[in-house]
């Protein structure tokens, strides 16, 4: 098999090799083959490259050039755009995406984020006048003036790289920070293909860099307990993310963390096209490996033995409609690594034992070779105290619910350590609406609307994370207010 181009570091402007010249491999999740190799970034790489980072940020005219920022983004967006073809082999090869998921969040969703995230840029009132006060006796004129936060530690994770890269270092330099992404051992090349996008830009030295790294915490932990880093951006379990909560206290480290979900969607009983809304549910879309899928089903006990009849239909019907790289109409390719393949069926194990009934699925296909497949699963009969039902599986697992009235769908939908996302279904659009404003999650999508997008803020509740991505509340956690008041002279 052909090798895909090797990834390199780019730190202060150059692309290179790791300190040592060591390398990691990068493995291709529908085979399980080495697919490329990847710099296995230094303690002395990342202490350059946090260097090189404050130095742009500190010394140059990044942070108070606005025009000179809009124009190299522009321009950064300009050849990711003419390098489509790269990214999909790389989301493909590397990632394990399926061409179908490609053609929506993983590739073409973000080359298509920039000009609605120009269009949010342009909404940033970077200085506001207060009313004048009158304080001891004299008059002080006021002003707040939004200013770049810093050095960005981002921090990201394997399943949706490109869309969550996009999400953090665009915001972060057009608000006139400085940059260092760190991306997930399992994906760099999704990571440092923007490296070298960025010196083709132009971009000065310094005012992005990347690092990759074998280690999954030893560059990121660099980044979090640096005193030099002003904001770690954060995408990743909540589990890491707890840790780095931790390990950023002594320096009092800004955080934006996005972490897991387990989040539920409810389907009412009074839905007019129920069994289409049910049987819409199947989780499948990148393997399940998405942080906003709605992996609880919350069905009426008064039509759950409908439900599960239209589901076991529906996977039965979905059959072979997944684990085909290159089919457009495919949304589902392998999980990412075989690590996860175990933890996923882990917890199928662990369902099971629980007493939830298998629908459908999870086994280990027999006919998909060596990659890391794990079947379209569904689990019926789950209450919601079941490890299934309250621990982020972060793969192709539906669990079903059952729930007695309103009051209890709520219930359930909110008994989660996790508030990310959520959906409600009904015939009545008060009911739903009414019922979405209860639930304690960062988005909710009502009748099957879409909640997120790029000029709405993204984010969890409770430990589902701390802080909003898109949107200008997605650009002011790479910004800083400052109040100034000035005693207007007698
Ligand atoms: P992860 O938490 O294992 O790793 C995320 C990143 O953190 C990786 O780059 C990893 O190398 C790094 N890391 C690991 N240990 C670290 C440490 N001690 N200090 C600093 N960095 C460290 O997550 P993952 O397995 O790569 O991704 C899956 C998780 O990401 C899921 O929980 C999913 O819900 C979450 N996620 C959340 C969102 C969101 O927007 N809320 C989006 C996508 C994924």
């Amino acid at each position: 098999m052909t090798l895909l181009p090797e990834g390199k570091l780019y730190i202060d402007g150059k692309l290179r090799d790791a300190t040592g010249g060591g390398k990691f491999e990068d493995i291709n999740p529908w085979t399980g083959e080495v697919i490329a190799y990847a710099a296995d970034g230094t303690v002395e790489d990342m202490e350059e490259a946090i260097v090189a980072a404050r130095r742009a940020f500190d010394e140059s005219d990044w942070s108070t050039n606005s025009a000179k920022r809009v124009e190299l983004v522009r321009k950064l967006a300009e050849v990711m755009k003419a390098n489509r073809e790269k990214l999909l082999e790389i989301a493909i090869k590397e990632g394990g995406a399926a061409m179908g998921a490609c053609n929506v969040a993983i590739v073409d969703g973000p080359l298509n984020f920039f000009e609605p995230l120009f269009d949010v840029y342009n909404t940033i009132e970077w200085e506001k006048a207060m009313p004048d006060k009158e304080v001891w006796g004299s008059t002080h004129r006021r002003i707040l003036v939004k200013e770049p936060a810093g050095v960005v530690g981002a921090i990201i994770p394997w399943n949706v790289p490109l869309y969550i890269t996009v999400g953090k270092v665009i915001p972060a330099l057009l608000a006139g920070c400085t940059v260092i992404l760190k991306p997930a051992p399992d994906t760099p090349l999704m990571s440092t293909i923007i490296g070298e996008f960025a010196a083709e830009a132009g971009f000065p030295a310094g005012v992005i860099q990347v690092v990759s790294g074998k280690d999954p915490a030893l560059l990121g932990e660099m980044l979090v307990t640096d005193p030099r880093v002003d904001v770690i951006s954060f995408t990743g379990s909540t589990g890491v993310g707890r840790r780095i909560m931790e390990k950023g206290a002594p320096t009092l480290k800004r955080l934006f963390l996005e972490l897991g979900g387990k989040s539920a969607s409810i389907i009412f009983e009074d839905t007019p096209n129920f069994a289409e809304a049910v049987g819409q549910q199947i989780v499948c879309y990148h393997a399940g490996q998405g942080c906003a899928t709605l992996t609880r089903l919350l069905v009426p006990e008064s039509r759950y033995a409908e439900a599960v009849m239209v589901l076991e239909h529906a996977y039965a019907a979905y059959g072979q409609m997944w684990g085909k790289a290159e089919d457009p109409t495919n949304f589902m390719g392998p999980l990412i690594s075989e690590r996860q393949r175990q933890r996923v069926l882990g917890y199928i194990e662990s369902g099971i034992k629980e007493g939830a009934r298998l629908l459908a699925g999870g086994k280990v296909p027999t006919d998909k070779g060596n990659g890391f497949f794990v079947e379209p699963t569904c689990f019926v009969d789950v209450t919601n105290d079941m490890t299934i039902a309250q621990e982020e599986i972060f793969g192709p697992v539906l669990v079903v619910i059952p729930f007695k009235d309103e009051e209890d769908a709520i219930r359930i939908a909110n008994d989660s350590e996790y508030g990310l996302s959520g959906g409600v279904t009904s015939g009545d659009e008060a009911r739903a609406l009414r019922v979405a404003k209860r639930i304690r999650t960062g988005t909710v999508g009502v009748n099957g609307g879409m909640s997120i997008d790029v000029d709405l803020p993204f984010g969890g509740y409770k430990q589902s994370g701390l802080g909003k991505e898109w949107g200008v509340e997605g650009f002011e956690e790479y910004l800083e207010t400052k109040a100034i008041g000035i005693r207007v002279q007698a």
